[in-house]
């Protein structure tokens, strides 16, 4: 059974220009310079890739893409590829988040073509996938979460999953203040866990890290992380902020989980 180390993750969505990106990662470098059982990487936007890239190097912190687009190169105005957020510093790229398919047109069909430009890139992906609040009321979570994961992971390998990490995020949770309980999370991530266990095996479905997102903070982050299949937590608002996000990553520190 795999010990997964919890990964804290921070969206900075279209927040921070270049020089006040940079001025939150050298804080953030500063305030955890000492932690070593949380993995944490940030995810600004694409101006300030550049500038981020330059202070968390040679840091524990590592370097996400919000987005990308599937093709390597080419006529696609506004469109940033797999290699250019390799080369600049990225180990990481958010597919599929809500907000994309919300305002953006992401889909399934769309996250999965990104999920495997970013496994072809060595990019390890973090698949955003989460039901409405109405698609909740009307009991229909688990197939809303079955459909997203099955379409944005369609086609993958073992091999592919290996790199990869799930974000559970309740679309009612994200920005709302409003917390999913750790039981409503757990129920999910549970969920999650077996439907990659029945595609790819228990081992993938092990080691699989399973990130909980929505008005996660610091008071919350350590009765989530404690649950059995919850590893870390995709941050939106409370990454914004140096203190908050790193008291977050601090409280996420647990005891090693037995799995076994
Ligand atoms: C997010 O956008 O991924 C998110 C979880 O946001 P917040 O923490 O602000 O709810």
């Amino acid at each position: 059974m795999g010990n997964r180390r919890p990964l804290i993750a921070g969206n900075w969505k279209m927040f921070k220009t270049a020089p006040e990106a940079a001025d939150l990662a050298s804080r953030l470098k500063s305030l955890l310079h000492d932690l070593t059982d949380v993995d944490v990487m940030v995810a600004p936007a694409f101006t300030a890739l550049g500038v981020v890239a330059d202070i968390v190097k040679g840091s524990a912190i590592h370097l996400g893409g919000q987005d990308l687009f599937w093709e390597r190169e080419g006529a696609y105005t506004g469109q940033v590829s797999a290699p250019m957020l390799k080369a600049a510093g990225c180990s990481h790229v958010i597919i599929g988040h809500s907000e994309r398919r919300q305002y953006f047109g992401e889909t399934n069909a769309t996250a999965n073509r990104k999920m495997k430009a970013a496994l072809a890139g060595g990019l390890m992906p973090v698949l955003c996938v989460g039901e409405s609040e109405g698609e909740r009321e009307a009991g229909q979570t688990f197939p809303v979460v079955k459909g997203q994961l099955e379409g944005g992971l369609n086609g993958l390998d073992a091999e592919g999953l290996e790199q990869a990490t799930v974000a559970y995020e309740p679309v009612w949770a994200i920005g709302t203040g409003k917390t999913a309980t750790r039981e409503q999370a757990q129920e999910v991530h549970q969920f999650i866990r077996g439907r990659i266990k029945e595609s790819f095996g228990e081992g993938i479905a092990n080691a699989l890290r399973i990130l909980y997102g929505g008005s996660v903070k610091s008071a919350n982050i350590a009765e989530l992380i404690a649950m059995d299949d919850i590893d870390g937590a995709l941050v939106g608002g409370a990454s914004l902020d140096a203190e908050s996000f790193a008291a977050i990553a601090r409280n996420a520190v647990r005891p090693v989980k037995d799995h076994s």
